[in-house]
């Protein structure tokens, strides 16, 4: 929930918002129109099986161990106060579990001189943030670009992503966001007249399926589908519709065709759809939290599949859109 007192406030006061950022990626252009810049928020009540950012997943800061550009300096294992790194340079990981709440939080990062040992998540301000995005105004005016809110799911800090949001909007920078679909409505209904452009995942339309996959069922994310559906008119915003393929579980025709008929059905405002095949990148991040990546042994499907399930949206006069 956003407080009412936010929702009233002025401009000083959102940009006092402080939120948990993993990432901002300067010049992207998969994430909508033009030259963009996205900031990854931390946090996100799905846990989806195949997801290419784990590192967002929790809404507070962790470490991360690269060893592959690792020279042995041993100066993780000494600079560590609570003796959680062994002589193989292996966090235990329980013994770090609380460490951001620490006052010498990640001390092992500290001299860990190649970056290979890092921290993800930054608490930040709205403030620190535009400071950051401003910097790029004169490539979105030129691209047609702007500022790109993903996560983990942005709306799992509904307040931040609101004051964030809404600062943009009031300095006429386009804005676009990456939602999973699952948080609460009413921040769905704040932060939609400050979007000009919407991504929403649909998975599954199997709820049990989607529950086996993700750690929760689709009712909720189906529902704010809908109701986002619903106000585009009132906004004018874009709104698509994301469905990641996943072999085994979402990739079968008839799985597709439900989410068309669902789409063509419920949701007459949708500007388009995207298939997006499954790929491995954020493999090599899950074993950095010292995380196993259960998915090794999938493999991405064929460019012939992802016509073929393309194919089955175009039957639904549903404009096909790649970003
Ligand atoms: S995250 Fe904290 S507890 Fe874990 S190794 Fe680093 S300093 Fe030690
Ligand atoms: S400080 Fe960095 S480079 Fe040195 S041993 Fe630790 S992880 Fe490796
Ligand atoms: S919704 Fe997105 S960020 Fe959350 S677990 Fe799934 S893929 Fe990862």
């Amino acid at each position: 929930m956003i407080r009412e007192e936010l929702l009233k406030s002025n401009i000083d006061t959102l940009l006092l918002q402080e939120g948990c950022s993993a990432n901002i990626e300067r010049y992207a252009i998969n994430d909508g129109s033009g030259v963009r810049t996205t900031v990854f928020l931390k946090g996100c009540h799905l846990r989806c099986r195949w997801c290419s950012n784990p590192e967002t997943q929790k809404f507070y800061p962790e470490m991360n161990f690269f060893p592959d550009k690792c020279i042995a300096c041993m100066n993780c294992v000494h600079n560590c106060p609570y003796g959680a790194i062994g002589k193989d340079l292996i966090a235990d990981r329980e013994k770090c579990k609380e460490c951001y709440k620490k006052e010498d939080a990640f001390a092992c990062t500290k001299k860990c001189y190649v970056n290979c040992r890092k921290v993800t998540g930054d608490k930040l301000t709205v403030k620190q943030i535009y400071d950051i995005v401003k910097r790029d105004v004169p490539f979105y005016e030129a691209s047609g670009g702007g500022v790109t809110i993903s996560g983990g799911e942005p709306l799992a800090q509904p307040e931040f992503t609101y004051a964030l949001l809404r600062t943009l909007t009031e300095r006429w920078i386009n804005t676009a966001i990456e939602t999973c679909g699952f948080a609460e409505k009413e921040g769905y209904e704040n932060i939609v007249p400050y979007l000009d452009t919407i991504f929403m995942d649909i998975k599954q339309m199997d709820s049990a399926k989607h529950r086996a996959w993700t750690g929760q069922g689709n009712e909720k994310i189906l529902e704010n589908i809908k109701r986002v559906n619903d106000l585009v008119p009132v906004y004018g915003n874009n709104l698509f519709i994301r469905i990641p393929i996943i072999p085994g579980f979402n990739d079968q025709p008839d799985e597709v065709e439900a989410t068309a008929r669902f789409v063509a059905k419920e949701c007459k405002n949708v500007k388009g759809m995207e298939l997006l095949p499954y790929h491995k990148l954020g493999r090599g991040k899950y074993y950095s939290l010292g995380r196993k990546y259960e998915l090794e042994e999938l493999v991405s499907p064929a460019s012939e599949k992802m016509y073929e399930l393309n194919e089955i949206l175009a039957g639904y006069d549903i404009p096909i859109f790649k970003f």
